[in-house]
């Protein structure tokens, strides 16, 4: 009889989870590498298709993650401890989900074991990027994507 083994996202909480479990839950989507703007008033967050400068615009990926808040001071590096507070997260974002008790996606890598699930699902940015050294005026790069409120 077969058995099956039930995911570590669904048994552990994030503060159980080895380094490499808490790192196969990014999807790889890029979407939190893109440049934001939030509405001082209401807290509400914008994205725009404007990418971080060192993620590859080919792959999505950060070019320097070992050494990325070195370079890029504002980089945010969720931790299990304040995960939970990062509502900006897009809807997508796996953290963002179990943080809520919600399910993964179908397409999400450790469903399909593919990490092109995610470009070839439509959720990431690959291939809608514009570098922050060729963009200007954020304002001029608002892109349409659900996301949240800081408060
Ligand atoms: S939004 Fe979430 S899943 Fe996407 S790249 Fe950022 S951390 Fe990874
Ligand atoms: S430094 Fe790397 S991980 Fe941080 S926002 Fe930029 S591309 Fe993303």
């Amino acid at each position: 009889m077969q058995t099956t083994k039930t995911p570590f996202w669904k048994t552990k909480k994030f503060e159980q989870m080895s380094k490499d479990e808490w790192e196969s839950l990014c999807d790889g989507c890029g979407l939190c590498c893109l440049h934001k703007l939030e509405d001082a008033d209401s807290g509400e967050v914008s994205y725009t298709n404007v990418a971080c400068r060192l993620l590859d615009t080919q792959t999505c990926r950060c070019k320097k993650y070992s050494g990325r808040k070195k370079l890029v001071p504002d980089c945010i590096i969720l931790t299990p401890e304040d995960v939970s507070k990062f509502h900006w997260m897009p809807e997508t974002c796996a953290y963002r989900l179990i943080a809520e008790d919600k399910p993964l996606y179908s397409w999400h890598p450790l469903l399909t074991g593919s990490a092109l699930s995610v470009h070839e699902a439509g959720i990431s940015i690959i291939g809608n990027l514009i570098s922050e050294r060729d963009a200007g005026d954020l304002q001029d790069h608002l892109i349409n994507l659900k996301t949240c409120s800081l408060k």
